[in-house]
């Protein structure tokens, strides 16, 4: 028997609206004894059907969605037909992958229907992400699918998100199917983008190897940067700063911390064979020196990492970004293009650009704001989960 969970009235209007997730506190009563990751009914204090879904009775998010309709199982016709719904719309619309372009998302948790899974392909290479226990539990079912469906030469899983152990699940990495294709005489494996190539680690690599997010973002760069001097701060692998530096930028500047990761983005510069000027630098260090020096730039992009990754971290993570963007404000040339980026989930657009009109009044400048971007067309937001939507990139002409 499928357990049942009752909502309260005040969780229902989002349920009605089809939103995938049943919050703790939105939980009336569960009929039934359900054990995590089992599937169990949504419904209404009148009973009426809202949604199935996997039950984590250790997670905020007491249940997450996977159907709309009553008595669809959880099996591996499901899985194959969610699979292959996500990956005709990457083909079709985003039309992913592509000669150009062979790292792209596949799948994208609750905008695929897919709660808690991630897929990225690298190549030939799938890098899985498994955040739900109701996936966590039929990981063998999306296994499957995706070597049937997209035939990887091997399939890695990177599901070390901080977010599983909500759900109360260990880190799992390595390669779960198949053999990774040879790496090059450095260990690296490359990918492309838009005809750029960029060294990727899916084992080791940050988040699944590549921000393939930025995809979208870095093609408008490409259009701005002509004639412009360039500075990419927290560049990982160089996305911006080779976009910028092909479009033909007078000049291009890339700061990271990390040495790995310079190093990856030093490799990518050689093998793409453009120029950029690579610093290894804090990145607010590196700014108070350009001011100091009088150095500035015509196009600035601003990609720090996640700084609000709760709540209680959220009020913090304002105070640096804007400290951060106050500092990059101080070496814009008039006429200048900043491109401020958060991958904050919890940062709402309208307050990011209200901590940008704040810094941009501290620092005496006048900020218009032309394109407000985001993730890449293949991370889609599901229209009743506004929260899918992380990756804020507004592009703001700065005078
Ligand atoms: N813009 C990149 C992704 C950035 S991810 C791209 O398009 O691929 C954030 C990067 O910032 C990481 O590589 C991290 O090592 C680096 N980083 C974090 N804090 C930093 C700091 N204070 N100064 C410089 N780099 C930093």
């Amino acid at each position: 028997m499928t357990a049942t969970v009752y909502v309260r009235h005040q969780g229902l209007r989002r349920l009605l609206r089809r939103h995938p997730w049943v919050f703790r506190s939105s939980v009336e009563r569960i009929e039934g004894a359900p054990a995590d990751g089992d599937v169990v009914d949504v419904r209404a204090p009148d009973g009426r059907f809202l949604a199935r879904g996997f039950f984590s009775s250790r997670s905020l998010l007491q249940v997450r969605a996977f159907a709309f309709e009553e008595g669809v199982e959880a099996d591996a016709a499901l899985v194959h037909a969610r699979l292959a719904a996500a990956v005709a719309f990457r083909r079709e619309v985003c039309r992913l992958p592509s000669a150009e372009t062979d790292c792209w998302r596949a799948v994208h948790g609750d905008a695929d229907l897919l709660p808690g899974v991630v897929l990225d392909l690298l190549g030939e290479v799938a890098v899985l992400q498994i955040t739900s226990v109701g996936f966590e539990r039929r990981r063998a079912l999306l296994l499957d699918a995706i070597e049937e469906q997209l035939r990887p030469r091997a399939i890695v899983e990177r599901s070390d998100d901080r977010t599983r152990a909500r759900e109360g699940l260990p880190p799992v990495v390595g390669l779960v199917r198949g053999s990774l294709p040879a790496a090059d005489a450095e260990g690296r494996w490359w990918v492309r983008e838009r005809g750029l190539v960029f060294p990727c680690d899916p084992l080791g690599g940050q988040k699944t190897g590549f921000y393939a997010d930025q995809r979208d973002n870095r093609a408008l760069v490409a259009e701005l940067a002509p004639g412009r001097t360039v500075l990419d701060l927290f560049c990982y692998s160089g996305g911006f700063a080779l976009a910028a530096a092909r479009a033909g930028a007078r000049r291009v500047t890339a700061v990271e911390r990390s040495a790995e990761a310079l190093e990856l983005a030093r490799a990518a510069a050689v093998r793409n064979r453009l120029e950029v000027e690579l610093v290894r630098a804090d990145a607010f260090r590196f700014l108070q020196q350009c001011r100091a020096e009088g150095r500035t730039f015509e196009l600035i992009v601003l990609d720090p990492p996640r700084y609000a990754v709760s709540r209680r971290s959220l009020e913090p993570a304002l105070e640096k970004y804007g400290a951060l963007a106050r500092l990059a404000l101080g070496v814009t040339a008039p006429g200048a293009v900043l491109l401020a980026c958060s991958c904050s989930g919890l940062l709402e657009e309208a307050r990011f650009e209200e901590l940008l009109a704040e810094a941009a009044r501290r620092a005496g400048r006048h900020l218009r704001v032309f394109h407000r971007g985001g993730q890449a067309a293949d991370h889609p937001v599901a229209a009743s989960c506004p929260e899918g939507r992380y990756l804020k990139a507004l592009f703001c002409h700065v005078a």
